[in-house]
């Protein structure tokens, strides 16, 4: 087993970055694939605690090189500002351990601008966005009116480039939204300021990728968020602009003839979800204020509170489809101590009938929960590190959510910390 996908399953904040940061002993390499500075990847580690927005989590780990693949919105300003935090805990971010594919689009300076804007023209109708340019970004990558990090290597073709972009994007900023829009002499500073910075990491990702194959070396592909938030596959249009699917992590990557042999499937052991759309499980009052703070339900990015509702199953069934899961890490299963009784979204009833399917996204918000209840376990789990040491109660849970989602679960977390997880 060399190339491998750790992937989420629900709307993301699984516990993806834990279990990375856990799995990457095992790689060579780790690769970040999609998505930009909108979520966070928490990781625990004996440096302290970090909030990963865009550096793979594989840098905490000595030999492992990181690459940020092509599918990623290279955000300049955080990616640097997350390096310098790191560095400054002792953590080594440097060209040997980090690459950028010289073929990841910029954010550039009015994409996060644009998505502020659009967020407050929509005002109540809003898709929830976290403003970091993601979908003004991935819009203008698709319309061919951004550029490659490569680019940077060459101001003088760039500024082209740049002039006539910029001449397009005032127009929209002025006359769409009465902004004041940008110079060229403002954006050559910017690129002259990010490209002496961003250059020494850039790198033909595709060939490193390929010399890494070719040498047996093990990769990791690491997503953001989960399939729920998938552009094509999830709850449109309150996705994601991007593919967090595992299908996609070769093209991101930079090597689209990959051949992936494992994907891990991550899974909270009850459901979360940050923004808006339907959200078929979701608990209200104080049931849901008490399992927000067991869980210490936040935004990593946002520090906004998550909608917070008990696992479902039909939801989560259809992530691991999607995603082609292998098998599944279930993370939180220590947060569910506090119940007498754990439920469970075991189906949905749309239109009057049960369904076991999920369904369209415009269907969706007419589903509503059909709720089983297991035995509780009342009991403190988080330092149990043997599957046969859990409670009966928590083992059934476990037992039960395998075999529902039709996956074996090999990883059970019960806390953030590294060696907080039951293999087996
Ligand atoms: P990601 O984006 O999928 O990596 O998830 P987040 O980092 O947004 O959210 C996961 C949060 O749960 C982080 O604060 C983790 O430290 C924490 N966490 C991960 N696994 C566990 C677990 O098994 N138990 C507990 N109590 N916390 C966990």
């Amino acid at each position: 087993m060399s190339n491998s996908a750790i992937v989420g399953i629900n709307w993301g904040d699984e516990g993806k970055g834990r279990m990375v940061d856990l799995l990457t002993e095992q790689y060579d390499i780790v690769v970040r694939y999609q998505g930009g500075g909108n979520a966070g990847h928490t990781v625990i580690n004996e440096k302290g605690k970090f909030a990963l927005h865009l550096l793979p989590s594989g840098i905490f780990r000595e030999g492992v090189v990181n690459v940020i693949g092509n599918g990623v919105a290279l955000d300049c300003e955080n990616l640097w500002k997350e390096a310098e935090e790191l560095r400054g805990k002792g953590v080594p971010v440097t060209p040997d351990n980090l690459k950028i594919s010289e073929r990841a689009s910029l954010l550039l300076p009015w994409h996060r601008e644009l998505d502020g804007l659009e967020e407050a023209r929509l005002a109540d109708k809003k898709y929830g966005s976290t403003k970091q340019g993601i979908a003004p970004f991935y819009s203008d990558k698709y319309q061919k009116k951004t550029v490659m990090a490569g680019e940077l290597r060459r101001p003088d073709r760039l500024k082209a480039r740049l002039t006539d972009i910029l001449e397009w994007k005032n127009l929209i900023l002025r006359n769409v939204y009465g902004a004041e829009g940008y110079s060229i002499e403002q954006l050559m500073d910017w690129v002259s300021a990010w490209g002496e910075k961003i250059c020494p990491y850039l790198c033909d990702a595709g060939k490193f990728l390929r010399n890494a194959v070719a040498q047996d070396k093990r990769i990791l592909l690491e997503a953001q968020l989960g399939a729920l938030r998938d552009l094509d596959y999830g709850i449109y249009p309150y996705t994601t602009s991007s593919n967090p699917v595992a299908a996609y992590a070769p093209v991101g990557a930079g090597l689209p003839s990959m051949k992936i042999d494992k994907v891990v499937g991550v899974v909270k052991a009850y459901s979360t979800c940050v923004g808006e759309g339907p959200f078929v499980c979701e608990w209200f009052g104080e049931e849901a204020e008490e399992l927000r703070k067991a869980g210490a339900e936040y935004g990593a990015k946002t520090g906004r509170p998550r909608r917070v509702g008990p696992m479902d199953i039909v939801a989560t069934r259809y992530g691991v489809q999607v995603q082609g899961a292998t098998e599944i890490a279930l993370t939180k299963l220590d947060v569910l101590s506090y119940l007498d009784r754990i439920p469970v979204c075991a189906r949905y009833r749309l239109g009057g009938e049960p369904t076991d399917d999920f369904p369209f996204p415009a269907d969706l918000p007419d589903a509503e929960p059909v709720t089983e209840w297991l035995d509780g376990w009342k009991t403190d789990v988080s330092g149990v590190r043997k599957w046969e040491d859990l409670p009966d109660a928590a083992r059934k849970y476990v037992e039960y959510l395998e075999e529902k989602l039709e996956r074996p679960i090999r990883y059970v977390s019960v806390g953030p910390e590294r060696d907080a997880i039951i293999l087996r």
